[in-house]
């Protein structure tokens, strides 16, 4: 008899995991709350699915414990994912290391993932909200509003509470608590930054290229690079992304953070100060306050403007611009979670409870976050795979 595997959760990782089980021989279930599967995997990349990326580094990766996700990631590499995807029919194109599909439409990916899973039998079940899991001896006794199944091995893949999706929340974290996990408190992360100046709504609407640095407690530490987008509450893009999860952490432990921001950093201090010097001295008609014309866009220049008409205090100002950070939004704003089933009771080869056998986690609900450009769907693949390949091999003392 084959082994009968339950997911709960549908996104992209339940369903990587479900293909995995099934090629394995198990008889595959999936339960899915929403009424149709991947809600999440749809609205990824702005629709066209960054679905992993060509570099992965030691960086790439966050957690308590980020080195699991690493160990995880020898297992089933990025080349394994592409070689799946391949294999299922999702031709790709590379985009400065960023992986999508050629369509560039996610929904092209979670229809090649549905057919694949069908095509193993596995049974994908919409309008199936778990509710609870059991156990029933060795094994488990999955529990919806409409049913009851039984299951030889349960893998929960369902998710975080970050966006607004239909299907987002807490409920896989519930699941392992009941099991006995530790939950590292979920914070947002991939998700913009606000603050506490009453000048933003002056700046909204600029895009600018910079460099920003995180200072944490007067200490500066990651900086990260990329066009920065102004909002009327403070600041959002990539590299703000980048750094949210640990602004979010930094301030539930109530540690002051600042955002350091470096609005030309392909100057040294040095040679910005002779810049502006040299820029003064070549135009002597402008007035001071015309400096910046021409440099930055014209809504930034009063609140980057050093009005004590001294080219080195602008120089520092430029370089050194101070973001006073209030905090992340909320997690209706963010990509996804940091935080989640703590990974030291988590076997990393499998993605198996260590305090419940036959028992699996893959993707957001565990304490792994990536960094933005396709690592947190590098992560569902990978947690996935590795569970689903696991939770199909026979028990050895069966
Ligand atoms: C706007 C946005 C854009 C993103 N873009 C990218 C990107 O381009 N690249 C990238 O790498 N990552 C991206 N991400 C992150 C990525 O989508 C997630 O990290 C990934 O989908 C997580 O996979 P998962 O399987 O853990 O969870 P999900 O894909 O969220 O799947 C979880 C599923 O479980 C279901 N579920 C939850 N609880 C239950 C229950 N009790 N019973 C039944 N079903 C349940 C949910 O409805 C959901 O369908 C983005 C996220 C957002 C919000």
């Amino acid at each position: 008899m084959s082994k009968k595997v339950v997911i709960v959760g549908g996104g992209a990782s339940g369903l990587i995991a479900a293909i995995y089980a099934a090629a394995g021989g198990a008889s595959v279930t999936v339960l899915e709350q929403n009424n149709r599967f991947g809600k999440k995997l749809l609205c990824t990349g702005n629709g066209k699915c960054n679905l992993t990326n060509s570099e992965i580094r030691k960086t790439s990766y966050r957690g308590t414990t980020p080195g699991f996700a690493k160990d995880a990631l020898h297992d089933f590499t990025m080349a394994d994912t592409m070689a799946f995807f391949s294999a299922i029919g999702v031709y790709t194109k590379n985009k400065n290391g960023y992986i999508y599909p050629h369509s560039e439409q996610a929904s092209t990916v979670l229809e090649l993932l549905e057919m694949k899973a069908r095509s193993l039998k596995v049974k994908l079940k919409s309008m199936e909200q778990v509710t609870a899991v059991k156990n029933q001896g060795d094994a488990f006794l999955v529990f919806t509003d409409n049913w009851q199944y039984e299951a030889d091995a349960v893998i929960v893949a369902a998710g975080s509470s970050a966006s607004l999706i239909e299907g987002s929340g807490d409920s896989g974290y519930r699941l392992a608590e009941n099991f006995g996990h530790q939950i590292i408190k979920p914070l947002p992360a991939l998700v913009p930054v606000k603050g506490l100046d009453s000048y933003y709504g002056k700046w909204a609407g600029v895009r600018v290229e910079a460099k920003v640095t995180l200072e944490i407690n007067g200490m500066t530490l990651i900086g990260e690079s990329g066009e920065l987008q102004m909002t009327d509450y403070g600041i959002s893009g990539i590299p703000v992304f980048q750094l949210s999860r640990y602004i979010a952490r930094v301030k539930e432990e109530g540690l002051p953070v600042n955002l350091i921001i470096d609005f030309m950093p392909d100057f040294s201090l040095e040679q910005l100060i002779v810049f502006l010097e040299t820029r003064m001295k070549g135009c002597p008609y402008k007035r001071y306050e015309d400096l910046l014309v021409g440099i930055f866009p014209k809504k930034l220049i009063p609140i980057l403007r050093q009005d004590t008409g001294n080219c080195k205090e602008q120089a520092e100002k430029l370089k050194s611009f101070v973001f006073h950070v209030d905090k992340t939004l909320g997690a209706d704003h963010a990509q996804v979670m940091s935080g989640g089933v703590l990974t030291d009771e988590i076997e990393v080869h499998t993605m198996e409870s260590k305090k419940r056998k036959n028992l699996y986690f893959t993707g957001e609900v565990l304490d792994i976050d990536g960094a933005c450009g396709g690592y947190n769907l590098q992560w569902a693949w990978t947690s996935g795979a590795l569970a689903g390949r696991a939770a199909a091999k026979e028990d050895k003392d069966d």
